[in-house]
């Protein structure tokens, strides 16, 4: 007898679960914040990207008002159609000054921005190198592409250096007419899952010594480093020797949707040629006034107060872990991974938070490598110094093996 549809999901969803890689929706009903509301218990939350605790902050939320009352709800169709509403064009030209671009070009998510970047720049004579611990949006990007794809050790420049020595050779002779191959290296600057900075000086050396071009992913850094807060190029002084700089309008900047940012002629290009750009319909103009008020609230003396208190915060944690018995490194940014190593560990560990009343999900592969799974306990500004003594009081009481 042959397995039916359901049959076949299930033996997959089986076999999820015993791996201890089942993962399900938690309902969440209330707005984002350090207190979620999730199966009738309030949780202590340590598990958002909501940096700088925008996402319900009124500044946000008078800019989606008002931006409801003069424009409506849809955007009625994709950009190049007839949804290239107002907001989009003040958000992104808010955005490359923010970022000291000439251009900025805005997607539905900072997946779509990778995918359809990476789509419109490469194709299948060329190479795409990426730092091992790149974001899977950006993986799949590289593989739709058709690219070639090379993987460098993470943050390791001898081995990015080695990988554009070989990329640097021709793949197959260049047939006439035909342009020349072209390498791009992909990194973030911030890693999502372990919270460590990439050496970014270094690679714009490395790639420039071989002629190859760079993107760089903030999604973790944007609104929060540099003088501007406008990410970690601008903290190092090299934002203008990197040729693609993404990142996410949904984390820091606590509302939604992709950015792109970079030379005019990389806009009107992917204007063009970005496919999850064209053929999708415009973000709201909502969302769109949103980000543009977020970007505005960073820029302000009030943005500098809320970020100088993130980090006062991330300061605050790293002594208190530093007490635990536990082995952390010191945060270098609002990201502090507990790697805990098994699967079950990382579930058990994250179970017994939820009893403590404190909510971290546990990070497991494909998210993180097998064997890695962790805790990944994230600050943001909307914590208080009793939260981080709640949660420290809480890790101390996990088991060593979980
Ligand atoms: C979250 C994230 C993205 C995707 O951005 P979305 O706007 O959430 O689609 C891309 N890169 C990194 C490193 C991320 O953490």
């Amino acid at each position: 007898m042959t397995e039916t549809f359901d049959e076949a999901l299930a033996r997959q969803l089986a076999a999820l679960r015993a791996q201890g890689l089942h993962r399900e929706l938690r309902r969440v009903d209330s707005p984002q914040g350090t207190r979620l509301q999730i199966g009738g218990r309030r949780l202590l939350n340590f598990s958002s990207n909501d940096y700088l605790g925008l996402a319900n902050d009124p500044v946000l939320k008078d800019a989606a008002k008002a931006a409801v009352d003069r424009y409506g709800v849809g955007s009625g169709a994709s950009r190049l159609i007839c949804g290239s509403q107002a907001p989009h064009h003040e958000l992104e030209a808010v955005l490359a000054a923010f970022k000291h671009a000439e251009a900025a070009l805005t997607f539905s998510s900072g997946y779509t921005a990778a995918v359809g970047t990476i789509g419109a720049l490469m194709g299948k004579d060329d190479v795409i190198v990426v730092d091992r611990l790149v974001h899977a949006c950006l993986v799949d990007a590289a593989r739709l592409s058709g690219a070639k794809l090379r993987v460098f050790a993470h943050n390791d420049l001898a081995d990015l250096e080695h990988v554009l020595q070989r990329a640097g050779q021709p793949i197959s002779p260049a047939r006439h007419g035909q342009r020349h191959p072209r390498t791009l290296v992909v990194t973030e600057s911030v890693f999502s899952m372990d919270g460590d900075l990439a050496p970014l000086r270094e690679i714009v050396t490395l790639k420039e010594k071989y002629g190859a071009w760079l993107m760089v992913d903030e999604a973790h850094a944007t609104g929060l480093f540099g003088a501007g807060r406008s990410g970690l190029a601008e903290a190092l002084g090299i934002a203008d020797r990197i040729e693609v700089q993404m990142g996410t309008l949904g984390k820091a900047l606590g509302a939604a949707g992709g950015y792109i940012c970079g030379s005019r002629t990389l806009i009107d290009l992917l204007v063009n040629r970005a496919r999850s750009f064209i053929f999708s319909t415009a973000p709201s103009p909502i969302i769109a006034a949103a980000a543009w008020a977020a970007i505005d609230f960073v820029q302000s003396p009030q943005g500098q107060e809320r970020c100088a208190r993130l980090w006062a915060r991330v300061e605050q944690m790293a002594l208190l872990l530093g007490a635990l018995p536990c082995s952390v490194l010191r945060p270098v940014s609002a990201i502090i991974p507990l790697i805990l190593g098994a699967e079950a560990s990382a579930v058990a560990a994250a179970a017994h938070l939820r009893e403590q009343g404190i909510f971290i999900p546990a990070i497991r592969f494909p998210t993180v490598p097998r064997g890695q799974a962790r805790l990944r306990i994230t600050i943001t500004a909307a914590h208080t110094a009793e939260d981080l003594a709640q949660l420290t009081a809480a890790l101390a009481q996990l088991k060593p093996e979980g």
